[in-house]
């Protein structure tokens, strides 16, 4: 039913699903990188191949589809709904006689520069479990942001310039939007502010941001993706306090496998709790799980459900 091979197919149609290796006909859930490939022809919202092509650098002819418009190819009917996960994330929708749901990566709760996702209703339902065991249950958003503030403001109170590290495509620009639209002045770094600039284009409005040069940073937030926390760049800045965004910050151990003084759990995945909610809202007579570890399709069968483990590699990044 399902061929694995660097990303999914469903057997009897050409049209592959997030592969990292070149198709003739790939969707394109989202833009990180694990989930693109250089496709002859790329099926993508407008916004994810905005973001494909900054990542890429490739030309493959796009097929830019709008959420919730109809498009049929390779005999099949597909339509595009919002994830929630980052700008432009789209889950697809397949119809052949049955309704086979992919969700990419994808987030229930609302996120403020990605769109509110949908439950799709479904026969049979792929979907992402990167956190499926219990003990990833996030805090509510206003908890996590409560703590944000609170890291900022002690730095500030300490005299330290508080240094985020976020994964540079999609939490940075939640954060950025955030910190803007409260009044902080955030400095960017390039690789943060490349992915700002596409944003833009693509209409989201930030506020209160500007490119990092290390002359006067009172007051100042500093927003960067983890790699460049121990850069000579950073080490210049001699009072310094880190914090990490990330979903993994629910694990103890988070802090200093990144080296930094705080761990936020910010995530833009579902939770566990949403992984659930997902699966009883959706009804699928099937469900297959991928790009996470195998324990929640054990969960899934162990309450009642028919379910598969794609093991596309167990993947730890940093969403
Ligand atoms: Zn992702």
């Amino acid at each position: 039913m399902i061929e694995l091979n660097k990303g999914i197919r469903i057997v009897g149609t050409e049209l592959w699903l997030d592969s990292t290796k070149a198709r003739p006909l790939g969707f394109i859930s989202h833009a990180h990188g694990d989930h693109t490939g250089k496709h002859q022809q790329v099926i993508a919202t407008p916004a994810t191949w905005s973001l494909c092509r900054h990542r890429l650098g490739a030309k493959p002819k796009a097929i830019p589809l709008q959420f919730r418009k109809p498009y049929s190819v390779d005999g099949l009917t597909i339509e595009l709904f919002p994830s929630g996960h980052i700008l432009g994330a789209a889950q697809i929708l397949i119809q052949n006689g049955r309704r086979i749901v992919y969700t990419g990566d994808f987030k229930l709760k609302p996120n403020r520069t990605a769109d509110l996702a949908e439950v799709l209703p479904c026969d049979i339902l792929i979907m992402e479990c990167t956190f499926g065991k219990p003990q990833y249950v996030f805090p509510s958003a206003e908890e996590v942001e409560r703590r944000l503030i609170e890291f900022i403001e002690s730095a500030f109170e300490d005299r330290k310039v508080p240094i985020l590290l976020a994964y540079a495509m999609g939490k940075s620009q939640e954060v950025l939007k955030l910190l803007g639209d409260r009044g902080y002045t955030v400095c960017l770094s390039k690789q943060t502010m490349d992915v700002v600039k596409i944003y833009e284009a693509c209409g989201v409005v930030f506020k209160n941001h500007e490119r990092f040069v290390n002359d006067n940073l009172y007051r100042k937030v500093l927003l960067m993706p983890p790699y460049l926390a121990r850069t000579r760049m950073v080490e210049k800045i001699p009072n310094r306090r880190t914090a990490v965004l990330t979903g993994w910050a629910m694990d103890a151990e988070t802090k200093n496998r990144f080296g930094v003084d705080e761990a936020i759990p910010m995530s833009d995945h579902a939770d566990f709790e949403e992984l659930n909610d997902y699966v009883d809202r959706a009804r699928p007579s099937k469900i297959y799980t991928v790009h996470g570890a195998p324990e929640f399709a054990k969960h899934l069968h162990a309450r009642g459900h028919n379910v598969e483990h794609l093991a596309l590699g167990t993947q730890l990044g940093l969403w």
